[in-house]
């Protein structure tokens, strides 16, 4: 079942990986009419969410006032009660040091309903990806999860020294990084060997992922040393060990390498996936956004009009999102296109159709206008109602062969894509980046006028083909590594190749 209205979703969004989100977090995310959202979630941890879903802000920033945990909790209670389904996306797991509980009992006290999804904690996720298992049948058997910043509104430190120098297992700390000289030594004089092994993992499952080791009376030299930040986890107890038999991340051939993938959002980002895949640092720029025309006169008239079509062309998976939403505010579903012939334009978006339980009656082998034109080569058009569903600014390479074949034929866009600029924190994120892929001249074109100036030089320029390169080249960009094979592998492949 997915979200409900008037619900409150206390999702936890995992430890910064996007593939360790859970399936219901995802399908949560996709249906919620509101999301708020912290700042340590996964990158395209949002993608999948409605175009017209509101997405607020609402995550702590060190040194920036951050909205109160009290407004927070309201804002919540305010949105289930107007009966909109929520979604509350936290990093890790929202009990985890995450206060899930603090928001659940302001619901309760508002008799609001709510449900809790687990998500993978960092404790466990940033110690699995640095090779250091949290237990061990020779080394620990029992594991402690401990914050390392407690709350500063508080008189008097709840932390028990004694009794966590004694914990007979590996001790955790969330949030230690700033307090770690303290800590540590707290432990110290409470009696935990300093000789043990301690280690500090920043951005822990994420790209750019570091460990540094040392001993529990070093390790906050190790640290300053090696200007570890936040989010960090230390970890301290025999088991730190492990990793020299298994850490595995850094050994994946991208490891420390960082590359910039442009991308609308909403749009599912195989290469970025691949990348991370293969251990790289991945920075999305968006450059370009999907607004929606759904209060459109011609969108409304078409959600509620789809029966009457012979056959409907769908040319992007947003497009058939948006179809669907317009035939929803309608009143209508699936079952209105009983009857209708489906083209889709390519497995995308006939993927995004059977989501829905349509199976495109034609996907051609070429995913562009064309490949759909020698698709539909057979077909019987003449005196047909043929509906084109797409982005304003798409050619009319379809439409007219539709009505050169005699076809009646409506063209409705269902969105535009307007510029977007990538945020201050990303474009910061790009600098330092090793390469920049484009995977096609319209990313060149979109990244370059949206970077301007703070386009990173330094960065190797990788292209997936002799076009896009040709269009890299007029912007002013000497490409370092073009693709043999002009698709997702082929560029993969050759920025494998040129990093080895
Ligand atoms: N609810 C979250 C924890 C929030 S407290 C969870 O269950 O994971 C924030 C702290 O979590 C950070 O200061 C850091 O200590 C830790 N943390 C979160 N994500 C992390 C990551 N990717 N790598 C290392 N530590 C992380």
């Amino acid at each position: 079942m997915s979200a409900r209205a008037g619900v409150v979703y206390l999702v936890g969004a995992g430890p910064g990986d996007p593939g360790l989100m859970t399936a219901r977090s995802l399908e949560l995310i996709a249906a919620a009419d509101v999301v708020f959202y912290d700042r340590l979630i996964p990158p395209g941890a949002l993608d999948g969410a409605r175009a017209e879903a509101e997405l607020v802000y609402v995550g702590k920033q060190p040194g920036v006032p951050s909205v109160p945990q009290e407004e927070i909790g309201e804002r919540l209670i305010e949105a289930a009660q107007a009966g909109k389904s929520v979604v509350r996306l936290k990093g890790g797991d929202p009990f985890v040091f995450g206060r899930g509980g603090e928001e659940g009992e302001a619901l309760r006290a508002a008799g609001v309903e709510f449900e809790v999804v687990p998500g993978i904690t960092a404790g466990v996720a940033a110690t699995a990806y640095a090779g250091v298992p949290v237990t061990h049948r020779d080394d620990a058997s029992a594991v402690a999860f401990v914050t390392g910043h407690e709350d500063p509104d508080k008189d008097e430190t709840a932390l028990d020294w004694e009794a966590l120098a004694a914990f007979p297992g590996t001790l955790v700390f969330y949030m230690g990084v700033k307090r770690l000289e303290h800590n540590a030594n707290a432990l110290i004089a409470a009696g935990r060997d300093p000789e043990q092994p301690a280690a500090a993992i920043e951005r822990g499952t994420m790209g750019g992922q570091r460990t540094v080791t040392a001993t529990l009376r070093t390790i906050h030299e190790a640290v300053a040393l090696a200007a570890v930040k936040a989010p960090a986890l230390i970890v301290i107890g025999p088991v730190v060990e492990r990793r020299d038999q298994l850490a595995w991340l850094e050994r994946r051939p991208l490891h420390g390498k960082k590359v910039i993938v442009t991308r609308a959002r909403a749009q599912a980002s195989g290469l970025a996936k691949r990348l991370r895949g293969l251990g790289a640092e991945v920075v999305e720029l968006p450059a370009i956004r999907i607004e929606p025309r759904l209060d459109a006169p011609a969108v409304r008239e078409m959600g509620a009009a789809v029966g009457v079509y012979e056959l409907i062309c769908l040319t992007s998976p947003n497009g058939v999102r948006l179809l669907f939403e317009a035939m929803a505010a309608a009143g209508l579903d699936a079952r209105a296109l009983a009857g209708v012939s489906v083209a889709a334009i390519g497995p995308g978006t006939a993927r995004v159709l059977a989501e829905r339980g349509v199976l495109a009656d034609v996907v051609p082998e070429r995913f562009v206008a064309e490949g759909l034109i020698e698709a539909l080569g057979d077909f019987e058009l003449q005196g047909q109602r043929v509906l084109v569903a797409r982005a304003a600014e798409a050619r009319d390479v379809l439409p007219d062969w539709l009505r050169d074949r005699g076809a009646l034929v409506d063209v409705v866009s269902l969105y535009e894509t307007v510029r977007e600029q990538p945020s201050e924190e990303a474009i910061a994120a790009a600098q330092d980046a090793d390469y920049v892929t484009f995977t096609s001249s319209s990313t060149v074109t979109n990244l370059t006028e949206a970077l301007g100036e703070r386009f990173p030089r330094a960065a190797r320029v990788v292209s997936i083909g002799p076009a896009t390169t040709e269009t890299a080249a007029a912007a002013g960009l000497e490409v370092d590594v073009e693709a043999e094979r002009h698709d997702v592998d082929g560029l993969v492949q050759a920025l494998l190749d040129d990093a080895s």
